[in-house]
């Protein structure tokens, strides 16, 4: 008998088409409603916020309209770290907190947060919107192959499934081929992991003498939690057959599902139901207008444990004027091109690992692995970026090698004005990873 409960759940919850195609107007006032709730929320249970608005003499009285977001103080990573580890929180930890999830704090205290059951509902239903949008629903099978535990990937997709009613398999990260055997033998439809790691099971599933393309059922992919280009979209999609999205999120503000591409490809919706965007120049703290690229600025419009006022998030992204061909109203983000925190100054040139990723995405004979290497040789920076070549590449072919190695040095000096050594490696020589992958390997402070 058809399990009636479980296809309603889904139907009613995963499309949301009430919200993800609400009029301006009617966005504008629920905005508003929910950011005075959480501003009294914030000034009202959390001593921190209390301080920071007295100190420039904001009440929430004063929030009026949606433009008065602008009066209030930031919030950055190291008031969460101050905070550590439940200053931030409007509820005792004691009380309806259901769970914790914190950041690794490798440079620093741990970033925490909680959530209330309403915090994990929202958070699912917002995961959920990514599962539609690959066609996923109330019938899916979803094998999570992000990583379980205080990382936000994992529990977060999982959310994600039980919001839109979809039977989840919880593999985690690692075992990659018992991954493959599960998804073939199981007839998982929907993958939610890194997109290296989607990669890397696309690639072990071929190995093991299967096209995942044609002889599994897998048709839709929620990759996210790392940078990716549109070429390794193509990879994954043509190898495991899938339609890829990408979706976006940050442990601080909640976890994957702050917003999520549609089948257009053309950014990521934010859940603007559930949070405020803006885009602000990173040394003035200016709002810029849409179109132009700076840093992604977030306030939580319904989290009840650990709301955010104006959370900078070191992210570098724009918001794509215009309406979307899907019909969701909700505006969209364009993909993180890098966080402040990662980019890389060399030789006075600021470049983004996302960049380089993208100049060598145009290269047929290259895989999308690859790594880059920064040392320091007297007072200069030198940078090596090893690549790896396609299986198909005639590796035995030394002048082929190095016309390719200054094909790609001349690319990358004419579009990033960097200097950069190539390094062409044999398929397989680069490190593969089953969470998100160490790309830059910067040796220059050793
Ligand atoms: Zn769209």
């Amino acid at each position: 008998m058809e399990d009636q409960t479980k296809t309603q759940i889904g139907a009613e919850r995963f499309f949301q088409p009430e919200i993800e195609k609400i009029a301006a107007d009617d966005l504008a006032k629920l905005q508003l409603e929910r950011l005075k709730q959480t501003v009294a929320n914030c000034y009202e249970n959390i001593p921190f916020y209390r301080q920071s608005m007295d100190a420039v003499g904001i009440s929430p009285a004063d929030i009026t309209s949606l433009d008065d977001v602008r009066n209030l103080p930031f919030t950055t990573k190291q008031d969460m770290r101050d905070a550590y580890p439940f200053g931030l929180f409007a509820i005792d930890v004691h009380d309806n907190v259901q769970r914790l999830h914190a950041s690794s704090g490798t440079t620093g205290n741990a970033t925490v947060c909680g959530y209330t059951q309403r915090d994990i509902d929202n958070w699912g239903d917002c995961f959920a919107r990514g599962i539609a949008q690959v066609g996923g629903g109330s019938e899916s099978i979803l094998q999570v192959a992000y990583g379980y535990g205080l990382f936000t990937g994992g529990l977060g997709a999982h959310e994600g499934g039980i919001r839109s009613g979809a039977t989840i398999l919880p593999m985690s990260s690692g075992n990659t081929k018992r991954q493959v055997q599960m998804m073939k033998d199981f007839g998982v439809d929907i993958l939610a992991c890194t997109p290296s790691y989607a990669l890397l099971i696309a690639d072990t599933a071929i190995e093991m003498g299967y096209n995942p393309a044609t002889d599994f059922k897998v048709s839709g992919a929620i990759l996210g939690a790392e940078p990716w280009s549109e070429n390794m979209r193509q990879e994954i999609e043509a190898k495991l057959g899938v339609v890829a999205v990408d979706i976006y999120g940050l442990s601080e503000v909640m976890g994957p599902g702050v917003s999520c591409e549609c089948r257009y490809h053309d950014g990521l919706h934010v859940a603007e139901d559930h949070f405020i965007i803006e885009i602000l120049d990173p040394d003035t703290l200016k709002p810029l207008p849409d179109g132009e690229w700076g840093e992604v600025v977030f306030t939580t419009l319904t989290k009840e444990c650990t709301p955010l006022l104006r959370y900078r998030t070191r992210d570098i992204s724009r918001i794509i004027p215009g309406t979307c061909q899907c019909g969701r109203t909700l505006r969209r983000m364009d993909r993180i091109t890098g966080r402040t925190d990662d980019m890389l100054i060399i030789r006075g040139v600021n470049v983004f690992p996302s960049q380089i990723q993208q100049v060598i995405s145009s290269f047929d004979e290259v895989t999308s692995y690859y790594q880059i290497v920064l040392t320091r040789e007297g007072q200069l920076d030198h940078v090596l970026l090893k690549v790896e070549t396609v299986p198909e590449f005639d590796f035995d072919e030394i002048r082929k090698i190095e016309a390719l190695q200054q094909r790609i040095v001349a690319e990358l000096k004419s579009n990033l004005q960097v200097s950069v050594e190539v390094k062409v490696v044999e398929p397989k020589s680069i490190e593969r990873s089953e969470g998100k992958a160490k790309r830059v390997h910067d040796l220059r402070a050793i």
